[in-house]
């Protein structure tokens, strides 16, 4: 089945420039900013500028230069935000929630990079 995407959500609001932000990077093909509520001392959301719902349907649509973009995007943030480890950062947890079994709320790709604690387990253990 094929994604229909909601233009009015508020990411693509923030796209269009209705809705401010406090963006950390902004390249060709994607947007980060830090998130409203945030989870953890480092809480960033990283968006493609292009109309996808989830991550599924970019990876199966979006152009090999949006992939690369958004793919170093993230890549960047994590370095900026001081989270890399491999740039002395304490570590990061990525999550991109999809649907209704992920507890997606707004319906536009976005990666959540989280650190600046110990962010503990992923998830709760499954019997819990
Ligand atoms: P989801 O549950 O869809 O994975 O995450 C949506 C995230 O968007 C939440 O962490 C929420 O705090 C954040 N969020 C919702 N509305 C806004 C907003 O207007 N601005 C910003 N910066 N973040 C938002």
């Amino acid at each position: 089945m094929a994604y229909a995407y909601d233009d009015q959500n508020i990411f693509a609001k923030i796209l269009r420039g209705e809705i401010p932000n406090n963006t950390v990077l902004e390249t060709p093909h994607s947007l980060a900013f830090h998130d409203i509520a945030p989870q953890a001392p480092v809480h960033v959301l990283v968006i493609p500028k292009g109309a996808y719902v989830n991550y599924d349907h970019f990876a199966a649509e979006a152009s090999d230069a949006e992939i690369a973009d958004y793919t170093r995007a993230i890549g960047e943030v994590c370095k900026m935000v001081e989270v890399a480890p491999g740039n002395d950062g304490g570590g990061y947890r990525l999550i991109s929630n999809a649907g209704e079994a992920g507890v997606q709320e707004v319906p536009h790709l976005h990666v959540h990079v989280l650190g600046g604690r110990v962010l503990g387990r992923m998830l709760k253990k499954f019997d819990d």
